[in-house]
């Protein structure tokens, strides 16, 4: 039996929605580490292989913990079925796989994730998926493009690094009048600040091993939407495919879903403070940041999500060496391209998570050479600051 009902508040279903306690009488969740179920007799066997009665048959389809996450996240959302997967790439694959056929079309975000461009240039366009991109926030541009007709509308908001926002209830409104879905990768504000289901769109993706995990431990991701395009279609998918998510890394996600919200006011409140403070330093010439006044979407988001978030960029005096100078400075923060951690990292876009883009291609997606991204964590904020200033000094 299921725990708790739908009424709760965020924080309750976070900590205990999905749960269902064995007669063990367990508080905390159990791992199911098994890969099949056995069965009372051959009749019921029978019975459930033909779907006539519920249970579980084998865990690339069905596992108690990874139900436990996927019930945890659905509440969370506010969606009616959540699908795991084993990485945030495979949630977005395996949406794609159900819902997509020959002769469709994706209409995406140009500020979307490399991967996901990646999966969208390379794979799908083999098997006669079209991808058009629009590369601007305005929705005049977004209605324009309606015309090549799509089938599903991808975006993800806030985007990384810019922090550019998508007027999530417009999108889902242009969406409806062309009858094509609405696809939010929701990876970087979370149900903790931003719900998109709620604001109108059909399916919200997440890469779970960001701020879901929120420690850097494990890969994951989910799909998360209706009863129908998610719990059926994508669902088939993943049971005939197996992008299945471990039953470990399901438990891990849980865990982490229970202090989500706390750790995302934390995550904002710190990268508020340290985008206000670079705004004033010394060689800081602009800082992307949604939460600041000068940001040019700062209404929007105000109006759709409840936080700002974790991620933030600037840009310094100088080229690339003086943000690699900056960089290299620092002594605290971690030099990787990971985000969604207690640990706050700094990268180089433009050398990194955009090195594959061609220098007019980065030019065109506003990823200058002096771009510094800050993924900011749960540090004291004195000392994420001492640690930069260590490094903007360089730049004297
Ligand atoms: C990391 C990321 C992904 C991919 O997730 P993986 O878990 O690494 O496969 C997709 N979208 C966004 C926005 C991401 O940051």
């Amino acid at each position: 039996m299921a725990i708790v009902s739908e009424q709760y508040g965020f924080n309750t279903l976070a900590v205990r929605a999905g749960q269902r306690r064995t007669e063990e009488g367990e508080q905390s969740e159990p791992i199911f580490p098994t890969s099949s179920y056995v069965f009372a007799s051959a009749a019921e066997a029978a019975a459930r292989f033909a779907g006539e009665i519920p249970g579980n048959i084998y865990s690339r389809f069905t596992n108690p913990t990874v139900r436990t996450f996927q019930d945890r996240l659905a509440a969370l959302e506010g969606g009616e079925a959540c699908v795991a997967t084993s990485s945030g790439m495979s949630a977005i694959l395996a949406t794609c796989m159900a819902l997509l056929s020959n002769g469709d079309r994706i209409l995406s975000s140009s500020s979307i994730f490399g991967s996901t461009t990646m999966l969208f240039n390379n794979y799908l366009s083999r098997f006669g998926v079209d991808v058009t991109y629009v590369s601007t926030t305005d929705m005049d541009c977004w209605r324009d493009a309606m015309r090549i007709r799509p089938k599903l509308l991808f975006v993800e908001t806030p985007s990384n690094p810019l922090t550019e926002l998508f007027d999530i209830r417009a999108l889902a409104a242009l969406a409806e009048e062309y009858d094509s879905l609405l696809v939010v990768d929701n990876c970087f504000c979370t149900p903790a600040l931003q719900r998109p289901l709620e604001l109108g769109a059909h399916i919200v993706i997440h890469s779970a091993t960001k701020y879901i995990d929120g420690q850097g431990r494990c890969i994951g991701g989910a799909v998360v939407g209706n009863a129908q395009q998610v719990g059926t279609e994508v669902f088939g998918f993943l049971r005939t495919a197996g992008p299945t998510m471990s039953p470990f890394n399901a438990w891990v996600f849980s865990k982490g879903l229970e202090t989500l919200e706390l750790r995302m006011r934390a995550h904002s409140e710190n990268a508020y403070l340290l985008a206000d403070w670079l705004e004033s330093q010394p060689h800081v010439k602009r800082v992307y940041y949604p939460g600041l006044s000068s940001h040019p979407q700062h209404e929007l988001a105000l109006q759709q999500q409840t936080g700002s978030g974790g991620l933030l960029s600037f840009e310094v005096d100088g080229g690339r060496a003086a943000a690699w100078r900056l960089i290299d400075a620092t002594r605290l923060l971690s030099i990787t391209a990971n985000l969604g951690d207690t640990k706050t990292t700094i990268t180089h876009p433009a050398s990194t998570t955009h090195g594959r883009l061609t220098p007019e291609q980065r030019a065109m997606a506003g990823i200058n050479e002096n771009l510094v991204r800050i993924a900011v964590g749960l540090e004291a904020l004195d000392d994420i600051k001492s640690d930069l200033r260590r490094g903007l000094s360089q730049l004297d």
